[in-house]
């Protein structure tokens, strides 16, 4: 069956005819601000040409010509992620609270968690994992960029465990890995590699994750399950499977201007690119029956004892603010916000935590000295007293540097040094 023809089963020959032609069009971008790094207003002066998201208050939408804004200094800072404006309605309408325990299942590269955690004011706990470990890597990197302080980074296949977390989660992210029809714009692969086949491979897939997400979820929570697929065998199809195997109960999607829902299940949303400025989206919002109890916010610190590169003992020091899982943070990359490593009687602060931190205390840096420690070389700064200090650019910290005799030697992290896509004209 060929990609039009699949469509049939719940739009009309005029409503895919209007989707279809809308691959046709260029793809739109959009970012997510981070207001506690940026107010609003200084984005709008630095970025005039942005357009407010319709829906989500925090995202615009922008032209990549007008402003390219993932050159920026800005994006280095973390003072915004750019994501298509569709996705980033699937946290706003999951709605997380800054008390809640959320897994975002399938959360690489990040979007959908970072989108949680703006909410959440970067308190309670977002358990982010996915199951690749290249983007479970990009994921941290992200969570790191954006300063978060309130996830915890996992690489596993929860179903080898979900049964020990029955019933565990307040809420869960389920953006599901699907064939992807709602990246046709984005990349022309997606396109050429469409098959029928694929798209109930997926299907397939999703009721099983779906399933376990569920098992999962507090009596009282809540489960938004979206894909970037237009398929109604992976969307409506997933969630009719889902409502016949448990207790779970729709909760209808607020409507909004540019919305499409099926006859099927007019509680979910699809968003298409014909009618929403945006790539495509489905996005259902499911309750399991009862009443979610509040979690009382705790302040956790997590260490871990390793080697240091220079072969020494080295303690390394994460915080949280809600009572963690102690199975989840025994298998997690990253058990909460990084804050420090001690070696012997030295502090380090970590790259995470000084993106997490505001910048009262930092040296801050001129353009020219931005760019030279972005690629890694040390700065000459006369009467800084020696030690451990942030350096930030326009009030937002960059990273970690050390003072010695007047010298900043350069901590950014290696793997971020060269940044070439950072243009100089920030
Ligand atoms: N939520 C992400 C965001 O907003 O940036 C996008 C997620 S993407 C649609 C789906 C992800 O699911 C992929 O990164 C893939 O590696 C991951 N994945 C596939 N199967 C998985 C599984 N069984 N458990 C966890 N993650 C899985």
């Amino acid at each position: 069956m060929n990609f039009e023809e699949h469509l049939k089963k719940y739009l009309s020959e005029k409503e895919i005819k209007d989707l279809t032609s809308s691959f046709l069009e260029s793809e739109q971008k959009g970012v997510l601000l981070n207001e506690d790094k940026l107010s609003k207003d200084n984005f709008l002066k630095l970025f005039p040409n942005v357009i407010p998201h319709p829906v989500v208050p925090n995202g615009f939408l922008f032209n990549v010509e007008d402003c390219p804004l993932g050159k920026k200094i800005y994006h280095e800072l973390g003072a915004y992620y750019i994501q298509d404006p569709s996705a980033m309605m699937v946290s706003y309408f999951l709605s997380p609270k800054p008390d809640q325990k959320v897994l975002d299942l399938c959360a690489a590269p990040g979007g959908k968690t970072i989108g949680a955690s703006l909410l959440m004011q970067n308190k309670g706990i977002i358990y982010a994992n996915d199951l690749s470990r290249s983007r479970a890597e990009i994921l941290l990197s992200n969570v790191e960029r954006m300063g978060l302080g309130n996830v915890v980074i996992l690489n596993k296949d929860f179903s080898q465990f979900s049964s020990k977390l029955e019933n565990y989660f307040d809420a869960i992210i389920l953006d599901a890995p699907c064939s992807g029809s709602g990246m046709f714009r984005k990349l022309d692969s997606m396109k050429d590699d469409w098959t029928y086949e694929k798209v109930l491979k997926y299907a397939q897939i999703q009721k099983e994750l779906i399933l376990m997400a569920y098992s999962m979820l507090k009596e009282g929570g809540t489960l938004i399950y979206s894909t970037c697929s237009f398929s109604f065998e992976e969307d409506e199809e997933v969630i009719e499977y889902l409502l016949s195997k448990t207790d779970g109960k729709l909760d209808a999607i607020e409507s909004f201007e540019g919305e499409y829902r099926s006859k099927k299940y007019p509680e979910t949303v699809h968003l298409f690119p014909s009618l929403f400025k945006g790539e495509g989206h489905y996005i259902a919002r499911i309750k399991k029956p009862g009443r979610l109890p509040k979690n009382t916010p705790d302040d956790i610190i997590i260490s871990r004892k390793k080697l240091s590169k220079g072969n020494k003992p080295e303690i390394d020091n994460f915080e949280l603010f809600l009572k963690p899982s102690e199975l989840l943070i025994s298998m997690s990359m990253r058990p909460g916000l990084f804050i420090s490593s001690n070696i012997g009687k030295d502090v380090i602060y970590s790259h995470h935590y000084s993106h997490y931190k505001n910048a009262d205390d930092s040296i801050e840096l001129n353009k020219e000295e931005v760019i030279k420690y972005l690629r890694g070389e040390s700065l000459n700064k006369k009467d800084t007293p020696n030690g451990y200090h942030f350096v930030s650019y326009l009030n937002m910290n960059l990273g970690v540097t050390r003072a010695v005799n007047g010298v900043l030697k350069n901590l950014y992290p290696k793997g971020l040094r060269l940044n070439a896509k950072i243009d100089d004209s920030f």
